[in-house]
């Protein structure tokens, strides 16, 4: 039984500590604030209970004396539990009060302290807290009591004497009163100031002025004040990245849909997970077994998806069946999942579309190489709705060709947020034409961002079939290809 007071980080989930990770993953119970971030929650098991203790839309905000006595309860009921804070635990957070309840009661604690604001949101807008010779000091400082009033404990004449960077944390409602203090302190009113809201957050939005005219900006909260030297530096980087705060809806299966979203927000979007389409078994695996088994007295395999690469080495059960086989893939990506299972691809057309495989095909043994037996047997596992471009096309030039059903892709329910994130949203990536039609059935045209990004001409076709505009296509037809278009159309 440990209750942790750990750290969660000002918000970007990658400045989470590897100790905070693994012990959220442990967690029987996960004690949070309003603020957290919800993939951070996702790190404890599913079922794992989590209490919120933030104060809710209308509803009252937990005591500090309620959670202490809840932490305490439940350590001593011998739960591991996870007090989640925003920022450093004992930064302006109350862990220290925590703390000393656990202690008084008996109740072994560990703390797990996290990156804090007052440091991390500053760097996120480019600004150093601190530069050799101009700023040897930072002094935080909480904005949560009322200057004015002389009731808090703050001196606010001694922070302006210091000199150096002054944070101030929870200051944005009072910002106007701690700026005037700090000014009446002696501070020069041209001293450079800076307000980061929602900093390291897709969201971030950082406002320059000076002490003297900060306040007129209006900074809401939640915010971090910077006011010093230090604070004229526009060393920014995050806010600058090609997709920064875009809005984006990813619409593939998982998990493919995770690693896109991780893509985009690499390049600074805020990517929504809602995947429209998902993967089953076909209706008979027999005829894939059998295929698999059989696939020696091929000429080619020809794979069109990962997924297909995925679902046909499942039932392949013995890699040197394939010997002299050749391999085909429509592109990089179906190419690299064959790498992945140690299979070098013979051949990737130069457009990742089945009408340029049909040809390199053609090319590699078309009607007059073939023989009297014709140019060849060629095995497709492949999802059990596609197009028949590729398979009607090697009939016509005498193939023998063999198609066999190796997934389904069915349509997973609808999700019930689904219509306020895509309201949010300002982009939506497509990249197949079932992503769209299964998008449009369940949500309908009119749900759809503005921006519409697809992944080439086929899924287009589709997009404008359904009565989708589209503005973004891909001129490689990769997911690669779909991010570098959507950075090419924002920067544009
Ligand atoms: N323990 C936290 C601070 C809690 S006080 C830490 O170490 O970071 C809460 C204040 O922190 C907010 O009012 C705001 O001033 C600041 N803050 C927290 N997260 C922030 C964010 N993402 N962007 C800007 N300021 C933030």
């Amino acid at each position: 039984m440990t209750v942790y007071l750990v750290g969660a980080g000002p918000g970007d989930p990658a400045l989470l500590t590897l100790r905070a990770a693994e012990v959220l993953a442990t967690a029987d119970v996960v004690v949070y604030d309003r603020l957290s971030v919800a993939s951070l929650l996702d790190l404890a098991p599913a079922d794992a209970e989590r209490i919120s203790v933030g104060k809710q839309p209308g509803g009252p905000r937990t005591s500090q004396e309620d959670i202490n006595a809840l932490l305490v309860a439940r350590g001593r009921a011998g739960q591991q539990v996870v007090r989640l804070k925003g920022g450093d635990p004992f930064v302006f957070a109350r862990g220290g009060e925590e703390a000393a309840a656990l202690a008084a009661a008996g109740v072994a604690f560990e703390v797990v302290p996290g990156i804090t604001s007052a440091v991390a949101v500053p760097a996120y807008a480019g600004i150093p807290v601190t530069m050799r010779y101009s700023s040897t000091s930072f002094t935080v400082v909480t904005g949560h009591e009322d200057p004015v009033k002389g009731e808090g404990s703050v001196n606010w004449e001694a922070v302006a004497a210091l000199g150096g960077t002054v944070v101030v944390l929870m200051g944005a409602a009072r910002c106007r009163a701690i700026c005037d203090r700090i000014i009446a302190g002696g501070m020069d009113p041209d001293t450079p100031a800076a307000a980061v809201r929602w900093g390291t957050r897709p969201n971030q939005r950082t406002l320059r002025a000076t002490l003297a005219t900060l306040a007129d900006l209006d900074p809401q909260p939640p915010a971090t004040i910077v006011i010093g030297e230090v604070a004229a530096a526009d060393l920014a980087w995050f806010e600058n990245r090609p997709l920064f705060g875009r809005r984006i809806v990813v619409t593939r299966a998982q998990p493919q849909a995770a690693a896109l979203a991780a893509d985009l927000r690499r390049r600074g979007a805020e990517a929504t997970e809602l995947p429209v389409i998902a993967f089953e078994p076909p209706e008979d695996i027999g005829r894939l077994e059998r295929a698999a088994a059989e696939v020696g007295q091929y000429d080619w395999v020809v794979l069109t998806s990962p997924t297909g690469v995925a679902r046909f080495f499942e039932q392949l059960r013995d890699a040197r069946s394939l010997g002299g086989v050749r391999v085909a893939a429509i592109g990089p990506g179906t190419a690299a999942a064959l790498a992945q299972r140690n299979v070098v691809a013979d051949l990737v057309p130069e457009q990742y579309v089945a009408e340029a495989l049909l040809e390199a095909l053609s090319e590699e043994g078309g009607p007059e190489e073939a023989g009297p037996g014709g140019p060849g047997r060629v095995l497709i596992p492949r999802a059990e709705t596609a197009r028949d471009v590729l398979p009607d096309g090697l009939a016509a030039a005498v193939w023998d060709v063999d198609v066999v059903p190796a997934y389904r892709t069915v349509a997973p329910a609808a999700d019930p947020d689904a219509a306020a994130r895509l309201a949010d949203a300002e982009v939506i990536t497509f990249t197949s034409s079932s992503t769209v039609t299964n998008f449009v059935d369940a949500y309908g045209a009119d749900a759809a961002p503005e921006v519409v990004a697809t992944i080439g001409p086929v899924t287009t076709a589709t997009a404008r079939d359904r009565g989708l505009e589209v503005a973004v296509e891909a001129a490689e037809h990769t997911v690669d290809g779909l991010i570098a278009a959507l950075e090419d159309f924002f920067t544009r």
